[in-house]
């Protein structure tokens, strides 16, 4: 893994938010392996196909590219809001890579995964719609709260300009595969339960402690009058 981006893709142009754009997707496709599968290549998609980015072209899942030049906070700011919403509602999110690149020395940084399944409603954060004098005004977009997400659905393939070996990778993504199985409805309270639980300090546990939960997961869950059963 070459963590180099390769500037002379972008001699010609001067906006940075472009550069990065092309610099970043070029490298997923030079250097990036599928982290499900064995495949040792991403495949592009057509320019604008909305929301999907790469496909592994042997086990087809999609795979969304969102780079940023700061390190990664508790929230990033995505596209929006109501097309997530929908979309995690049928369960046709795509897996996602946050890529983190140092705009002075062009070079990737961090680059995270999140799987597809760990995609649930307590993640995403409506934002406020756009003011009237926005170009778009009264358009709404949305944050994914990385904070909400558990651990085990972070999965680190470069760490501080570090590359992590690529079976270790797929076998975190694989642990919490079983995750697919479950309906897209009930994936989301599945998920935010194992993130409770991790948030236990210990490693052992008893039902008091996950009742402890009970108000956060009553808050995330407004529909579900059954969160202590
Ligand atoms: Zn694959």
């Amino acid at each position: 893994m070459d963590l180099k981006l390769n500037l002379d893709l972008v001699s010609g142009y001067k906006s940075n938010s472009q550069k990065a754009r092309i610099l970043t997707q070029s490298w997923i496709e030079e250097n990036m392996y599928c982290p499900i599968c064995s495949s040792d290549r991403l495949q592009p998609t057509t320019e604008g196909t909305p929301t999907i980015d790469f496909i592994c072209p042997d086990c087809i899942e999609p795979f969304q590219l969102k780079s940023q030049n700061h390190s990664f906070g508790k929230k990033i700011v995505d596209a929006a809001y109501q097309p997530m919403v929908q979309s995690i509602k049928r369960g046709s999110v795509p897996n996602f890579f946050f890529l983190h690149y140092d705009a002075t020395s062009w070079e990737v940084k961090n680059l995270l995964s999140i799987p597809r399944y760990f995609f649930n409603h307590s993640i995403i954060e409506k934002r406020k719609p756009l003011s009237q004098s926005a170009r778009r005004a009264g358009w709404i977009g949305c944050n994914i709260l990385l904070g909400n997400l558990p651990d085990d659905g972070k999965i680190p393939i470069i760490s501080s300009s570090h590359p992590l070996n690529c079976q270790d990778v797929r076998k975190q993504w694989k642990r919490f595969a079983f995750l697919y199985e479950i309906k897209p409805e009930y994936r989301g309270w599945t998920v935010d339960v194992i993130s409770c639980i991790r948030k236990i300090p210990t490693n052992t546990f008893n039902l008091a402690d996950v009742y402890s939960f009970e108000k956060y997961l009553a808050k995330l869950h407004p529909n579900n009058k059954n969160v202590r059963p």
